[in-house]
């Protein structure tokens, strides 16, 4: 059996980031940047007062209380100033640039609020409540550097320098398709021998929150042709494809029928549990990866955070490797293959400590649901006592 390590190796090998594509600001959130970018401009372009009051030079008022004439009002995205002279005061909001001469700004809250004349009760020492042109970003300066997840504040600072549009790497587009005859979507009744299809949920919503666009097609029943057909279909529109089912040891197991034949997928058996029947290639004139996940539910979630999400991660160009486990002390024996590396499904709690869940199959879904890590239990270990120190991936 091939290791895990090897397996995600091997995908990561194969696996290349999405080429940098220009899109409109609104469209960027959830990408990674792809250029450097630096403000044309200091931020804040000018000096401006940082509260409403009055602009004054600081030393006319040593003796205060003191009364001033007011010889203007400057409201934020104000152009023309009249300057400050000694014993002026000109009254201004916040962001409004400061007229010259003045040094300091006189809180509204420290005055009696006049606006012919202001009387002002506390002295301001020089550069009081001014914002200084170029105190967050100099003209130039590089404010993003590329690989930079694109989250909200990011956003704020590309309009911030101005700017319209980002060359990014996009969100990679994935197709996600369950196979198994047995699959009804969930809303219609289910017959003999059926069950709801929750894989492709699932995956879907796990691409989502990887960064993923993710477009999840409709259940192909046990049929290679039919199988191929959708693949073949879908194909325009993938970075990446997900199926799930089809790739055991059984007999109508369609993925592997249809993608063996090509030779560009290999079916193999890695070394954990749940989740060893495992698929990985690249299919169509474009080569595009292909991870055929096993039909159990626990199985194909567990293969979703091992490899998958790494691989999406390395598409985005972003850093990308196995999940980072934390430690853990399990309040349960564990038991697990020897050979194999387990995945056990814990809650994992604030006091440091992990407890398994109930029902352990790889079929028991709810099991996973209640669950909020992986409990790690490696290849050679085949019981761990209780309160053990364990790894832990969250989930
Ligand atoms: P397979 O890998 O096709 O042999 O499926 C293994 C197990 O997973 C079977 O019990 C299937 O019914 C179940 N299974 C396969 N696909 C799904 C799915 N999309 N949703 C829920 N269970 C599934
Ligand atoms: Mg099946």
């Amino acid at each position: 059996m091939k290791s895990v390590d090897a397996h995600l190796a091997d995908i990561l090998a194969t696996v290349r980031a999405l080429a940098p594509l220009e899109v409109e600001l609104e469209q960027a959130l959830g990408t990674t940047l792809a250029e450097e970018v630096a403000s044309p401009v200091p931020l804040p372009p000018f000096d401006n007062s940082a509260m409403d009051g009055y602009a004054v030079r600081a030393a006319d008022l040593p003796g205060v209380p003191v009364t001033l004439p007011v010889i203007d009002d400057v409201a934020a995205g104000s152009g023309e100033l009249r300057a400050v002279g000694p014993g002026h005061a000109v009254r201004i909001m916040t962001g409004a640039p400061l007229p010259a001469g003045a040094d300091a700004v006189v809180p509204v809250e420290w005055t009696d609020g006049g606006t012919a004349t202001v009387t002002i009760g506390r002295a301001a020492p020089p550069g009081n409540a001014i914002r200084r042109a170029g105190e967050d970003v100099q003209a130039g300066e590089i404010v993003l550097k590329p690989g930079t997840l694109i989250g909200p504040p990011q956003l704020g600072i590309l309009a911030g320098v101005g700017r319209r549009r980002v060359l990014v790497r996009p969100r990679p587009r994935v197709v996600v398709i369950s196979t198994g005859a047995e699959l009804v979507e969930p809303g219609n009744p289910l017959g003999p021998g059926q069950i709801w299809d929750s894989n492709s949920y699932t995956l879907a919503a796990a691409v989502r929150e990887a960064g993923g666009e993710c477009f999840r097609v409709g259940i192909v029943g046990d049929d290679a042709a039919a199988f191929l057909d959708q693949l073949d279909a879908q194909l325009v529109r993938a970075d990446l494809v997900i199926t799930s089912g089809g790739v055991s040891m059984g007999a109508y197991e369609p993925v592997k029928e249809a993608l063996s034949p090509l030779g560009t997928v290999r079916f193999e058996r890695v070394a954990m549990q749940p989740g060893m029947p495992q698929g990985f290639g690249v299919v169509g004139d474009d080569q595009v990866p292909i991870f055929t996940l096993p039909g159990n539910p626990v199985s194909s979630y567990v293969s979703f955070v091992l490899f998958v999400r790494p691989a999406l991660r390395k598409m985005q160009g972003l850093p990308a490797g196995p999940p980072a486990p934390v430690p853990a002390r399990t309040t349960a024996p564990l038991r697990s293959p020897q050979g194999r590396r387990s995945f056990l499904r814990g809650i994992l709690a604030d006091d440091g400590t992990v407890a398994p869940v109930h029902g352990q199959g790889s079929h028991q879904l709810a099991a996973l649901a209640a669950a909020n890590s992986l409990i790690v239990v490696p290849e050679e270990v085949t019981e761990v006592p209780s309160g053990a120190f364990v790894q832990v991936i969250r989930l």
